[in-house]
């Protein structure tokens, strides 16, 4: 009980009270529900999958996005986490791709670019063969979290492929300093994504 506790307690947004209720719900819940949940954990670590182009889950070798050929590959959005692709993705206005760089750059922290996707983000925009249906790479959005580190990240990104032939924007400002993609509202999102401006 005390090992289910503290494997709860270890879950983002579980305190130690609710850690203490979800156990407690399981001990008292009748075998095959508790092992349905068990089964759901193994099955989701088994099968889930980085997309091989832009590193969203996915289960299959390509996520739906880079198989999508609606979307328009030409555009590529550079994006923190998943749920901030999510977060996009749930305006509705956005037609292009991704490339999802796991994290953000954290010098506090030691992670450097070769702890994100960088490298492959690199090497999509040079090798058209590597993006979505080979096409090239012509617009970058930065779209990474109006935060220090955020931003920090962006500069790296403008500043180490400024030399490519691919057009960089980023999202307008109208994200508070500080606030968090995943959570802003489809409103501010859009109008984000539809003012964005080249990054000089
Ligand atoms: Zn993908």
């Amino acid at each position: 009980m005390e090992r289910l506790v503290a494997e709860f307690a270890r879950l983002p947004g579980i305190g130690r009270r609710t850690a203490e209720r979800l156990a407690f719900h399981i001990v008292k819940s009748d075998s095959s529900e508790a092992l349905r949940l068990a089964e759901a954990v193994q099955e989701v670590k088994r099968s889930v999958k980085h997309c091989s182009v832009c590193f969203n889950f996915t289960d299959d070798r390509l996520c739906s996005i880079c198989a999508d050929p609606r979307r328009d590959a030409s555009t590529v959005m550079v994006v923190e986490q998943p749920r901030d692709l999510i977060a996009m993705e749930f305006t509705g206005m956005y037609r292009g791709v991704y490339h999802v760089l796991m994290g953000r750059l954290s010098p506090l922290e030691g992670i450097g670019p070769g702890d994100l996707t960088f490298a492959e983000l690199a090497r999509r925009i040079d090798d058209p063969g590597l993006n979505s249906r080979g096409e090239v790479v012509a617009e970058l959005i930065l779209a990474l979290n109006p935060t220090l580190e955020g931003d920090g990240t962006g500069l790296y990104v403008a500043s180490e492929l400024k030399s490519r032939k691919v057009k960089i924007t980023r999202l307008a400002r109208g994200l508070a300093t500080g606030s968090r993609l995943e959570l802003a509202n489809k409103a501010v999102l859009s109008d984000a994504l539809e003012e964005r401006r080249e990054v000089q």
